[in-house]
């Protein structure tokens, strides 16, 4: 189990995830449990990247970035579950906004974050390098329906499995440099190498 897991363990009961919510809002509501951790490794380049993360997301108007932000933040150190998540996603009403949308939302920037929260801790903890690791489950949407490019990424994914990169800078995968769970419906993982236990 990665450092991560442990800290996203529920610390209370996980948000009851309802059987009428699609498959993509409960896949979502599953993966992102109530976290409850140090505030503190929600540094300044982890907000600067959750910032980045909200101003690129798409169909989203500038005027909506900052309460995004403001409410991703507060989701991520754990002062809000999901479900409240997408609730106030919804009470935004940004033109087009689905549940299912919120809560895609929610999960990217959720795992992107932590991708940049791990990257920190491992750094303070003087690993410089990880092995990139592929989940076994695909790196797309919806497996049964995946769009060109997500097969392309999803094999190239399939590929890094085992590649050793250096933490600061990544892997180039399909076409440029990222880290495990960072692109878009990415359940790729990475393990650290110890230095002076592994090569
Ligand atoms: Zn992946």
């Amino acid at each position: 189990m990665s450092w991560l897991r442990r800290l996203l363990q529920p610390s209370t009961k996980p948000t009851e995830v309802k059987k009428d919510y699609s498959p993509s809002v409960r896949y979502a509501m599953e993966a992102m449990p109530t976290i409850k951790f140090d505030p503190s490794v929600v540094t300044k380049s982890v907000k600067a990247d959750l910032r980045r993360n909200v101003e690129l997301l798409a169909g989203v108007e500038k005027k909506h970035v900052k309460q995004i932000y403001e409410l991703a933040l507060r989701s991520i150190v754990g002062r809000r579950d999901f479900h409240s998540f997408c609730t106030e996603m919804m009470d935004m009403h940004i033109e087009g906004m689905t549940r299912s949308k919120a809560a895609e939302i929610g999960r990217s920037l959720a795992n992107k974050a932590g991708a940049v929260i791990e990257r920190e801790r491992r750094t303070s903890l003087g690993i410089t390098h990880a092995k990139w690791l592929y989940a076994n489950a695909p790196c797309m949407r919806d497996p049964n329906h995946p769009s060109a490019a997500e097969v392309q990424r999803d094999a190239a994914h399939c590929a890094a499995n085992g590649k050793r990169y250096e933490i600061s800078k990544g892997l180039f995968v399909d076409g440029k440099w990222t880290w495990p769970g960072v692109d878009e419906d990415c359940k790729c993982v990475s393990r650290s190498i110890i230095p002076g236990l592994e090569k």
